[in-house]
């Protein structure tokens, strides 16, 4: 009986020899976009800092390790490695859900959806964006965004929730109504989500008109819930009788990488581990049926702990000083610039710089490691001049120029930031390093190795195959 039943079971699916293929009931997939072994590690370290106990995706015992490139390029972007994740196969760079030939693949979430599993996608990015997409969607190019939201209203999944689908005008209105027209009810507010309760068929919670906010931010982001909040809510209302699939992704983590702001990029992981938590506890109530997997789908800004200016020492804890993520921040300088019409000193800044990055501007450097030294200084008021000047020449060029999100000033002082934490970044892009996968519960055992990305992919499709 066991040769036979060994014959026809997926070997991936496996559990020690036993001869069952492993069918887990309930299978929870955490992605932290762009999150590789160092903002693991970081994170972890930031977490015992600040008075926590580590990373709880780091706690799980069965372990992985995956090579990440895409069918074209040694470093991938996140469509394909989605696809790869999701569906078990490389494909190109930007394509989602289809082989490097444009040939439609099925995801685990698919065939999940197949053997009767409710089925959940929960990001904080926009919801069509590369890496939920790569498990609903089947598009050569990821910015086929109108075509992305019909796959989703097409897939039939369950809940949908995170941001909203980064169309304009009448683009999103179709694709809103296409969503609501195959029978999906839209809502958009954490209290409007909240109250869902089981069997009320079919959601799609966007709670953005495009990303959500950075956790660091999250003062500002009325009406946004956490995503742990958001998982919470998808177990309730998934939850039943034959169980669910659910992938949950850290979409914002990647975007603080690219922008090597190292306090932002942690928070958004602590938030992620949050909503581990929330699975690991559903775990240990539902154990022997649940499984839980943590993994990233490529590394984001060659970040690394230990930076030469501080020797052994890592201040990891430094970053906790930080309020608000680079982006807010020259928001918040965009603002200033435009209120006094750009009228204004380097002098007239300095609160908004101590109190957003925790740094300072006099005092004992000898007794103050966030004192800046001379040089330090030196980098960030040269930011400010340049910043200031490209606002006085646009006001002079045009009377209704408004001051754009984008200055140099918050990446100068992130920059000394993570120099004082002792972290450092080698790229503003995604990197080749492999991505670390933790698991435990139902069929973790299966996941182990050193493997490439597409052979997750097939080992969580054995799971329904
Ligand atoms: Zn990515």
């Amino acid at each position: 009986m066991f040769a036979i039943a060994a014959l026809f079971a997926p070997l991936s699916a496996m559990c020690g020899g036993e001869g069952e293929a492993v069918r887990p009931k309930y299978v929870f997939l955490f992605i932290g976009d762009g999150m590789s072994v160092p903002q693991r590690m970081t994170a972890n370290e930031f977490s015992i800092a600040t008075g926590g106990s580590g990373l709880r995706m780091n706690s799980m015992e069965v372990v992985a390790m995956a090579r990440s490139r895409s069918a074209n390029y040694l470093v991938t972007d996140s469509a394909a490695a989605a696809t790869a994740i999701a569906c078990g196969e490389k494909t190109n760079n930007g394509s989602v859900g289809v082989d490097k030939s444009g040939g439609k693949l099925v995801s685990c979430a698919e065939l999940a959806k197949m053997n009767g599993r409710k089925v959940g996608i929960i990001t904080t990015v926009t919801i069509t964006h590369a890496t939920p997409a790569g498990f609903y969607a089947h598009r050569k190019t990821r910015g086929d965004v109108p075509n992305i939201a019909r796959d989703l209203a097409d897939s039939g999944f369950d809940l949908f929730a995170g941001g909203g689908i980064p169309l304009k005008g009448d683009k999103a209105k179709e694709a809103y109504d296409y969503i609501s027209q195959k029978g999906y009810r839209i809502v958009k507010t954490a209290d409007e989500f909240d109250s869902l309760r089981p069997g009320c068929g079919k959601v799609m919670a966007r709670f953005s008109d495009d990303a959500l906010a950075n956790s660091i931010d999250a003062a500002e982001a009325e009406g946004q819930p956490t995503i742990g909040q958001m998982l919470k809510k998808a177990i309730e209302l998934l939850d039943g009788e034959k169980g669910f699939f659910i992938m949950c992704e850290g979409g914002r983590i990647d975007w603080s990488c690219h922008g090597n702001d190292a306090a932002t990029n942690l928070r958004d992981i602590l938030a992620l581990d949050d909503a581990v938590g929330v699975a690991l506890d559903f775990e240990r109530s539902h154990p022997g049926e649940t499984l839980v997997v943590a993994t990233g789908d490529h590394e984001t800004g060659g970040m690394t702990m230990g930076f030469a200016g501080t020797g052994r020492d890592i201040h990891v804890e430094r970053l906790g000083l930080q309020t608000m993520s680079v982006p807010s921040f020259n928001g918040a300088v965009a603002r200033l610039f435009a209120e006094r019409k750009g009228e204004l000193a380097f002098e007239d800044v300095v609160p908004l710089m101590e109190k957003a990055f925790g740094v300072k501007f006099s005092g004992d450097p000898k007794k103050d490691p966030m004192r800046l030294s001379a040089q330090e200084e030196k980098d960030i008021r040269k930011a400010f001049d340049e910043d200031i000047a490209k606002y006085r020449k646009k006001v002079a060029e045009t009377t209704d120029y408004k001051a754009p999100l984008k200055y140099g000033l918050g990446n100068a002082l992130r920059t000394v930031v993570s120099h004082k934490a002792g972290i450092d970044w080698t790229s503003g892009s995604h990197t080749a390093l492999p991505v670390m996968t933790t698991a435990t519960g139902a069929g973790a055992k299966t996941l182990s190795g050193f493997y490439e990305n597409s052979e997750l992919g097939r080992r969580l499709r054995a799971f329904y195959e």
